[in-house]
């Protein structure tokens, strides 16, 4: 379950989503208690950019609200983050001098879930920007064997990609679930930046946890790992020279997209309907985890909104930036 909470200092509107789909609550609750995450370093290190687990008073049950909140009400994984009254700007602005991006992840949608409206925000100002995944989301379709799948998700992906202004592509075929730190992709990883040259290469949360507070996945962990090795690799002529012709040392940043501590956003003020549209391109996926249709959305603002929250009201994809 994952419970998007906005507004108010004590008192949030909530929208949850499992697999039978996404709803607004139509109560609220009382957050009661905020309990960190996630190691207990990351917590003192930068306590207002830790999501957090908070715990919630079922109040709902009070107020009629009759299924009842499972292990949950004494847990709940949110994405709210610790902070004071009012909003805060505590996230900076993307760096804006680059004009060719990669991103390399793990499986078709990770880009989609969260970031399509930075990438469409990208596009639209003339940037370039190529997708990379590892698999083809063979693994991601319950009820789908993976030779099918493995269609269906390339296909969806393309479409997506497209609707944010990408048309670059390009898929390394490890296996969906089984990505492993193995010499070949370290190459394939390397070959990839040395043939692409971005200046920005962004990646998905490679950190034990996700954002939502549960343990991420394995594919995640190893190619957020990866590619940020990889970015050293890319540079050194001597490492790997039979990944491509000349080394490239110009990435400038790798934006961590999905972090559990974020630095940066972007604003994504008039590509949320892009961004939706890219999410909702996943159509088959979505529909195996029993999301309605339209029923991305409350998701999708529940989480630009809460970046918004930190950078000034603005609906905001964030990312944890790390400069190269
Ligand atoms: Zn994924």
């Amino acid at each position: 379950m994952n419970v998007f909470l906005r507004d108010g200092d004590a008192v949030y509107r909530a929208w949850h989503t499992d697999g039978r789909g996404t709803e607004q609550l139509t109560h609220t609750f009382a957050l009661v208690d905020l309990l960190p995450y996630g190691r207990q370093e990351e917590w003192q290190d930068s306590p207002r950019r830790l999501a957090a687990v908070a715990r919630l008073q079922p109040m709902a049950l009070r107020q009629g609200h009759r299924r009842p909140l499972r292990a949950g009400s004494a847990g709940l994984a949110i994405s709210v983050h610790v902070r004071g009254k009012g909003m805060t700007d505590d996230l900076q602005p993307m760096p804006d001098d680059w004009t060719r991006a990669l991103a390399v992840v793990a499986h078709p949608d990770d880009m989609e879930f969260g970031s399509a409206g930075a990438v469409a925000a990208w596009t639209g100002a003339g940037k370039q920007v190529g997708y990379l995944l590892l698999t083809r989301g063979e693994a991601g379709i319950d009820s789908m064997p993976p030779e099918q799948a493995r269609k269906v998700r390339e296909e969806e992906q393309h479409a997506s990609a497209a609707v944010v202004g990408v048309s670059s592509v390009e898929f390394l075929d490890h296996p969906d679930g089984a990505i492993e730190r193995s010499p070949r992709l370290r190459h394939d990883l390397v070959a990839a930046l040395r043939r692409h040259r971005p200046e920005l290469v962004v990646t998905f949360n490679h950190h034990d946890f996700t954002f939502t507070g549960k343990w991420n996945s394995p594919d995640h962990r190893v190619t957020g790992r990866a590619v940020l090795d990889a970015v050293l690799d890319a540079g050194n002529r001597w490492i790997l020279p039979d990944a491509g012709a000349e080394p490239w040392g110009g990435v400038r940043y790798v934006a961590i997209a999905g972090s559990v501590r974020p630095t940066h956003a972007v604003d994504v003020t008039g590509y949320l309907d892009a961004a939706l549209a890219s999410v909702e391109a996943h159509a088959a996926y979505l529909a195996a985890l029993g999301v309605p249709p339209g029923g991305a959305r409350a998701p999708l603002e529940g989480f630009v909104n809460a970046a918004g929250q930190r950078f000034g009201g603005r609906p905001a994809v964030p990312f944890e930036l790390i400069a190269c």
